[in-house]
């Protein structure tokens, strides 16, 4: 990787600067406070649309769809230069932009590819990820609902649980079990739900903070066309590989809402911490590390190359960042930083990251299973004991 822009990034940054800075100040005012509520949702929409007209909908995506057939190097840049506005961004957007459609454009049918990603890219329609269950999270392989033929589709009932924005999305993307009698990895079917069908409970979870991005999702009798399965009947578990990854690299993206070690500089800074200095300049040189491993798998992928289980790498590393670089500036504002009496502001963002770090440490794939993964995969140590690896999920004790 080269770590400067080239002539042509260069110009692209220019170009891009020059249209955020004249474009998104006017979608950045009059926010409402509630970024869970559908009014916030409606504000991102607009800024998608308004994004996808102007070719930087999905900057890595072929032009065909909506794109701008650039480099994976040209969407980081355009990313970094949106992150220093308050924009409306949030993974009711991204979810679809950066999970969905590539996971589409790599399986779909030249229909689904039609139907689906211009209308993605453009903000008209936004998705969510109905893989975990209650009994199937890091043991995705494990999940339950289950997917019967019925002519030309298919019938589903089962229950789905921690679907980020279920409760605004148009589509979902769900992971079935439409064979019991192989094993567990090699039963499940991808499919591609519309959100308006019959049988569909969306039932909202109140989270400890206020806020309400989760859901739990109910199937009783949901019909699906068979022209919604994304890939082949039994080979599920290989398309969702495309999504997680893309999610893991996902994580670590510039955000104007998250802390990062400047926002902690200036703190130490402004508060005259000396005493932080060590610790701060480390956590300067694991973003930094983890800013050029992330433009590695992005060159990787701009090559059409796939970076593999090295990719959860970064989201490890990433969520525990977040929280250490939080928790330090928790620590220097001391009990102010807890109960804030007067500027209440000021530690918000370190708060709000405090917290965000932990659900990101168990998001798409938790700590213990990506060291689990980088363990087997990458370092080539012996395997986690998988008693039920090789038998028919039907004959796992507990998947009566
Ligand atoms: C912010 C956030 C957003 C999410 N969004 C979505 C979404 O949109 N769609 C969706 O489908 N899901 C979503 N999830 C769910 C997420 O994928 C699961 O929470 C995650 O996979 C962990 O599963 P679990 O909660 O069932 O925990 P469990 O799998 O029950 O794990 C419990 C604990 O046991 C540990 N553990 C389990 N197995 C092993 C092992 N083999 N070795 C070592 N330790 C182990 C885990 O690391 C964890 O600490 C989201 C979660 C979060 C936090």
């Amino acid at each position: 990787v080269d770590f400067d822009d080239t002539p042509e990034e260069a110009e692209f940054r220019a170009h891009v600067r020059d249209w955020l800075s004249t474009n998104a100040p006017p979608f950045c005012a009059d926010l409402p406070a509630d970024h869970s509520g559908a009014d916030y949702v409606a504000c991102g929409r607009n800024w998608q649309k308004h994004k996808a007209q102007s070719g930087f909908a999905s900057i890595g995506m072929p032009r065909v769809v909506g794109g701008r057939d650039a480099s994976a190097m040209m969407e980081v840049i355009f990313g970094d230069e949106e992150s220093r506005y308050g924009l409306p961004i949030g993974p009711f957007i991204t979810i679809g932009t950066q999970l969905v459609a590539p996971t589409i454009l790599a399986y779909g049918t030249p229909e689904q590819v039609n139907s689906t990603i211009h209308s993605t890219l453009f903000g008209d329609t936004l998705w969510c990820q109905l893989f975990s269950e209650p009994g199937a999270g890091s043991d995705l392989a494990g999940l339950r609902t289950k997917a019967e033929r019925d002519g030309d589709g298919w019938i589903i009932s089962g229950q789905k649980v921690w679907n980020s924005w279920a409760h605004v999305a148009d589509w979902g993307i769900l992971l079935a079990r439409t064979d019991s009698e192989v094993a567990k990895h090699k039963g499940i079917t991808y499919f591609l739900l519309d959100m308006r069908s019959a049988g569909i409970d969306v039932r909202r979870i109140r989270q400890i903070s206020g806020e309400s991005e989760f859901n739990e999702v109910f199937l009783t009798q949901v019909r699906i066309p068979d022209s919604c399965r994304l890939g082949a009947v039994g080979e599920g578990w290989k398309v969702a590989m495309t999504t997680l990854m893309n999610e893991r690299i996902t994580v670590g993206a510039e955000s104007p809402h998250l802390p990062n070690v400047q926002s902690l500089i200036d703190l130490a800074a402004q508060r005259g911490s000396r005493s932080y200095r060590a610790r701060i300049a480390q956590f300067a040189a694991q973003e930094q590390g983890m800013k050029y491993f992330r433009y590695r798998l992005l060159t990787q992928l701009s090559r059409g190359e796939t970076p593999g289980a090295i990719a959860a790498l970064g989201k490890l590393m990433y969520s525990k960042l977040l929280q250490d670089i939080s928790a330090t500036a928790l620590d220097i504002g001391g009990l102010n930083a807890l109960y804030p009496a007067e500027n209440v502001t000021e530690f918000e963002k370190f708060q709000h990251g405090y917290f965000w770090g932990a659900a990101m440490r168990i998001a798409g794939g938790t700590d213990e299973i990506l060291r689990n993964q980088l363990a087997e995969r990458v370092l080539g140590l012996p395997g986690d004991f998988r008693v039920d690896k090789n038998i028919a999920f039907s004959a796992i004790a507990s998947s009566g």
